[in-house]
Formats: C-alpha cells, sequence, structure tokens
C-alpha cells in the first residue's frame, strides 16, 4: 500500500474505507504526512453502532464463561508483544513522542489487556446476607454498546484502558480516537481480529469528535460513554448522558500542584519536578504545571532545577536518547506560546525557555523547550488553565497552611506530588490535598491495578483498579425464595 492510499477503517467487523472526508495524519517533527485515510461518516457511526448491538447480541461472547473471555484478551496482549516495535514507531509517528515513550506506552496497553483478562476471570459475584427464606446475591451483567472516546496524548494506552475492561465485561465497543492520532486504534482494532475476537465488537471511528464523538454519544444503542480528553468535551458528555441517563465515566484535565517542603531530598524533588512536568513535553493530563517550593529553599532550589531543565535533551523523537518531542500540532505549540505570552503579561518572568528551538528538524517540527515562569500568584490566568505543555509555573510558599489553600485553589483535582523526607509530615498534608491521585517523594508512576481519576473538573469515576471492569457493567439483585411455605400475605396454606 502507497502513502497516499487511504487506509481501511474497521466498522462492524469489516475493513473498508470511511465515508467522510480524506485527510492525512503527520508527523509532528516534520509536519509530513504518516497516512492518509478517509473520515467515518455519521453513516458509518450508525452501521458501527448496528453492527456492534449485533455482536452483542448474537456473536455469544457475552455468554461465554470469564476465561474462554480471558484467553481472547490474554491473544490481544500477546500480539500487542509481539508486536510491540512496530506499534512503537507508528505511535512515535502518529503524536510525534518519543521512542522510549511510545515503547513504554505499548507495553502498557499489553500489560493492561493482561490485567483485565485476569480481572475476568476472577471477578466474584457474591451470596449477599440474607434476612429472610429467601437466598439473595449480587451478580453483574454487561452493557451492550460501549463508547470509547479517546484524546492524542496517550494512544493505545487510552485506547487499552478503555476496550480492554469493556470486553472483558462482556461488552461490544465503539472506538472514537483523536482525529489526529487514529493509527493506533486502527492497529488496535486489528490486533483483536487477529487474536479472533468475533468480528463487530470493536469498531474505529477515525474523523472528528464534534460530528462523530458527538452523534456516537447520542446514539440511542450506546449505553456507555467512556471518555478521555479535555474538560469542556467532558461536560458536553455528561448533559448529552443526562438525558440519556447513561453512565459516563470522564477523565478530564488537571493543573496538579507539586509541592517541596523544606526537609525534601533535593536530588529526588529535581528529578521528579523535571518528570512530572517535562516528560511528554507537558503534554500530560497529571503533569506537575504548578510548583511550590518552600520559600527558604526557593532560590537554591530554583537554580538547580533551572540548570537540569535546560540540560534536557529536546530533539528528534527517533532517537532513544530524546527526552522531549515535539508538541502535538502547530495550532497546539500556539497555544502554548499564548499562555506563556499571557503569563508575562500577567507579570510573571521567565526562568528557563520561552522561546521556540531553531535550525534542523527545529524548524519544521513543532517542538518548544521546557520553559518555566515565576513571579506569578496561584489566582492567576496561567496558574488557573491547563496548558497542556512543557511550562512549569513556580511559586514559593510561607507556611503550610496558605500552601494548601493555594494548592486546593483550582477548578481541577486531578493530581499533587509532594517532596519530603518526614513521612508524617507528607502523610497529613497528603490527605488535606484535593485530588485523584496524590505521589509522595515520586511522580507520574502509574499501575494498572490503581484506581486513577479526577474530582471536580478533572473528571468522574474511576478507571483502571481490578474494579475497573465494574464500570462497564450493570448490577443486578437475585433473589431466590427458599420458603417452604407459600409467602404468608396471600394466606394461602401449603397442599390447598
Ligand atoms: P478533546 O476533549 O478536545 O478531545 C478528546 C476526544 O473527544 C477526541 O477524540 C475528540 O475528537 C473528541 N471530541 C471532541 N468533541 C467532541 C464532542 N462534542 N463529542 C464527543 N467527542 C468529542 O481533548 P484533546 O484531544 O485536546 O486532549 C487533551 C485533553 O485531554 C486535555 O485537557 C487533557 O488534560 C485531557 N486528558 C485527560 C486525561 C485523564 O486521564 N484525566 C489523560 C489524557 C488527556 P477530535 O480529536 O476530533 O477533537
Amino acid at each position: 500500500m502507497t502513502l497516499e492510499q487511504s487506509l481501511p477503517i474497521c466498522i462492524a467487523g469489516t475493513w473498508r474505507q470511511g465515508g467522510g472526508e480524506r485527510y492525512a495524519t503527520c508527523y509532528p517533527a516534520t509536519g509530513e504526512p504518516v497516512a492518509w485515510l478517509n473520515a467515518a461518516s455519521l453513516d458509518d457511526v450508525e452501521a458501527a453502532v448496528q453492527g456492534a448491538h449485533q455482536a452483542f447480541l448474537h456473536s455469544g461472547w457475552a455468554q461465554r464463561k470469564p476465561h474462554e473471555r480471558a484467553a481472547v484478551l490474554l491473544r490481544i496482549a500477546a500480539l500487542i508483544r509481539e508486536r510491540a516495535e512496530e506499534l512503537a514507531q507508528l505511535q512515535r509517528q502518529d503524536n510525534g513522542k518519543p521512542i522510549a515513550e511510545t515503547r513504554a506506552l505499548v507495553a502498557s496497553a499489553a500489560g493492561t489487556f493482561q490485567f483485565f483478562a485476569a480481572a475476568c476471570e476472577t471477578l466474584e459475584e457474591t451470596i449477599t446476607p440474607s434476612r429472610g427464606d429467601f437466598l439473595s446475591m449480587s451478580v453483574y451483567e454487561p452493557m451492550g454498546v460501549v463508547a470509547a472516546i479517546t484524546p492524542w496524548n496517550s494512544p493505545i494506552a487510552s485506547e487499552a484502558q478503555k476496550v480492554a475492561p469493556a470486553l472483558a465485561a462482556g461488552n461490544a465497543v465503539v472506538i472514537k480516537p483523536a482525529e489526529i492520532t487514529p493509527l493506533l486504534a486502527l492497529q488496535l482494532a486489528r490486533i483483536c481480529d487477529d487474536a479472533g475476537l468475533p468480528k463487530g465488537l470493536v469498531s474505529v471511528l477515525p474523523g472528528k469528535g464534534s460530528l462523530l464523538g458527538d452523534a456516537l454519544t447520542r446514539h440511542p444503542l450506546v449505553k456507555r460513554v467512556s471518555f478521555t480528553g479535555g474538560t469542556r468535551t467532558g461536560k458536553h458528555i455528561a448533559h448529552i448522558a443526562a438525558d440519556k441517563m447513561m453512565p459516563v465515566s470522564l477523565e478530564l484535565g488537571g493543573k496538579s500542584p507539586t509541592i517541596v517542603l523544606d526537609d525534601a531530598d533535593l536530588d529526588h524533588a529535581v528529578a521528579g519536578v523535571l518528570y512530572g512536568i517535562f516528560s511528554s513535553s507537558g503534554e500530560a493530563c497529571i503533569a506537575g504545571s504548578r510548583l511550590f517550593v518552600a520559600r527558604a529553599l526557593y532560590e537554591p532550589f530554583m537554580a538547580r532545577l533551572s540548570a537540569a531543565a535546560a540540560q534536557l535533551r529536546v530533539g528528534d523523537p527517533a532517537d532513544e536518547r530524546t527526552q522531549m518531542g515535539p508538541l502535538i500540532s502547530a495550532a497546539h505549540r500556539e497555544s502554548v506560546e499564548r499562555y506563556v505570552a499571557l503569563g508575562l503579561a500577567e507579570g510573571g518572568r521567565l526562568r528557563l525557555g520561552g522561546e521556540r528551538p531553531r535550525g534542523g528538524m527545529f524548524d519544521h517540527g513543532y517542538f518548544y523547550p521546557p520553559t518555566i515562569l515565576e513571579g506569578l500568584g496561584n489566582q492567576q490566568q496561567v496558574c488557573q488553565e491547563e496548558i497542556f505543555g512543557p511550562v512549569l509555573v513556580a511559586m514559593p510558599f510561607d507556611s503550610e497552611q496558605a500552601l494548601i489553600e493555594q494548592a486546593n485553589d483550582s477548578l481541577y483535582a486531578l493530581a499533587a506530588g509532594i517532596w519530603s523526607r518526614d513521612y508524617k509530615r507528607a502523610w497529613a498534608l497528603g490527605r488535606k490535598l484535593q485530588a485523584g491521585t496524590v505521589w509522595v517523594n515520586t511522580y507520574k508512576q502509574f499501575s494498572i491495578s490503581t484506581p486513577f481519576g479526577g474530582w471536580r473538573d478533572s473528571g468522574l469515576g474511576r478507571e483502571k483498579g481490578r474494579l475497573g471492569i465494574l464500570q462497564y457493567m450493570e448490577q443486578k439483585s437475585l433473589y431466590w425464595g427458599m420458603n417452604e411455605q407459600p409467602l404468608a400475605w396471600a394466606g394461602v396454606e401449603a397442599g390447598q
């Protein structure tokens, strides 16, 4: 297949051209096309959902025993691992992340399928304590067609986090990947086919979210939406869901505080703060984008942090040593630049960065350097809004009380980090921070077995964790009458 030929997309068990506009997905490091494809159309949305519904009803997937479904998920995990390098290279081109990072994302996707195979096989339905002559049980049923809507920043890992538990639970899934990063979702659908998943259970709809994601969310046969993306889109989806009385899980934005207390181990703190904000070029919902440093430490800490940030290797995503690749698109880089300009207009100072690198690949790709702003207060716009780029705003703090108030003073509440040698102090502080995840003396570490999600504008519901599978199931209570005599109320006697 040549580059110019449109890639087929996967709809209701068949691979064919999408009915929408032709577009190219581009390598953010060069701006050059990686692949062409035709977006899905509204008719394709209808076909994908109807196909998923039919597959849910008639493929027998939902009725398979848990260990049988688990076996297919394990085959998917194995195929992801078998094709890991090819997938990682494709992901690098699709969204410009450094190859070391895309390899980790692919490995994590395989691990997610493996984990939910185990969750599926070991999910227990319970006999509940009875308060009468009956046996009472709590069981779980699959929901039907589930929509998985994902952003561009961590393809395959984001999709796996939704598709694996949804399939494990016995559902069919329609994936709407970000318009500009569709390739890994298509590869995942291919792998599902190759692993022997019944046809039609997974479809992929590349194209515009405002058209396709919206139609998918509104579709009456879609029984749940699992969404990761921006808060504004998440709220839009929540409104539609409210009208349908449909459950949703929303993994949204963040503006996470990282806090360096005066007793912190500075080597660890510098390394962790850098990783927290600048890895993935800051294009991470959990980026530690607000830094609070104890005033006594502020100057020496910032001097070390800036010196280390200036040494980060920004450049070619194909180079294994690269730590920061380009941003996702020209438009997104412009948005990051506007925020930096706004921070300066608000009275901030640049401690580092703030200017596009020049020369070679930098002149074609959407690169932006590690940037540190200071001299700003937590109330200012750059401290309140998600920039989603490599921009850290650093602020000193004087008392722990003032620190807690500022750290919690955000619409978002996704994550937080604390650096301290005193575990009791860190424990007390960690309990007072409002966030879905708090890291102490580490940052941006994840385990699929630990729930993840945000409070407030950072989202609703939790992904991951053994019970993450329950998000994709309806609970049902079953009562079994054990009474020897007919129910007393009607006055009917046995044998009459
Ligand atoms: P968006 O909300 O713009 O997009 C996310 C997905 O939703 C895309 O597939 C998009 O399609 C689709 N979409 C857009 N409009 C609609 C609509 N009206 N109805 C249904 N779907 C729609 O977010 P970004 O892609 O810009 O991703 C960045 C955001 O994601 C950041 O805010 C970040 O914090 C958040 N995020 C949160 C994570 C978490 O776990 N909490 C993890 C990663 C990112 P299209 O591509 O066509 O716009």
